[in-house]
């Protein structure tokens, strides 16, 4: 796949993050502890070599930035301090921002309806979460232990949490609005 190199890509993401991308010198710490790295396309180490590199649209269409679970292993593995987990969350809002096609089908989707549900019920909410279960096709594999979660009353039909006020004031603090 031919890509350009955007030289402009390492100083967008330190504006955001505050992260100094340049100082990473591709130890693979990142990478080898990463407990989502067999399902990702590019390594962590290799998106940061890409960002150094300026090869945004390299970047913006891989799977990596929105497999990464944000659980923040390689941050503080990182010999250099640098926030590797900040920096994922920096790339997934550039790529949301841009007209690049994301890596991972349904993911603009799946964060609208996250989002949504999150700004008006204050938490995840299952029975929104199968609309968009119903919209990618994959509500017939989820049926079956769905109806049994319901009967042994683990999913309400309700959302049970009323933090939801609360959330859009986050939103609208943040100066995002939230999913529309
Ligand atoms: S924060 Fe993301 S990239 Fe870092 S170890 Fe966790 S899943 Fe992997
Ligand atoms: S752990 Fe830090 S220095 Fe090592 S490759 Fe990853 S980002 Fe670069």
């Amino acid at each position: 796949m031919v890509t350009n190199s955007d030289s402009s890509l390492l100083s967008e993401v330190y504006q955001i993050s505050g992260e100094k991308i340049q100082n990473c010198f591709q130890c693979q710490k990142c990478s080898a502890g990463c407990p989502v790295n067999f399902a990702m396309d590019i390594l962590p180490n290799q998106v940061f070599r890409h960002i150094q590199y300026g090869h945004k649209d390299k970047i913006l269409a891989s799977k990596t930035i929105w497999l990464c679970a944000s659980c923040h292993t390689c941050s503080v593995r990182c010999p250099n301090s640098i926030d590797i987990a900040k920096v994922m969350d920096t790339l997934r809002s550039i790529s949301n921002r841009s007209h690049t096609a994301p890596g991972e089908k349904n993911i603009s989707l799946f964060h609208r309806f996250f989002l949504g549900l999150t700004k008006y019920t204050g938490r995840t909410w299952e029975p929104g979460m199968g609309l968009y279960v119903m919209q990618t096709g994959g509500l017939g594999g989820m049926m079956g232990w769905t109806l049994k979660m319901f009967l042994k009353g683990k999913i309400s039909i309700f959302p049970s949490f009323k933090g939801g006020r609360q959330f859009r004031k986050l939103f609208s603090e943040s100066g995002k609005g939230g999913a529309k």
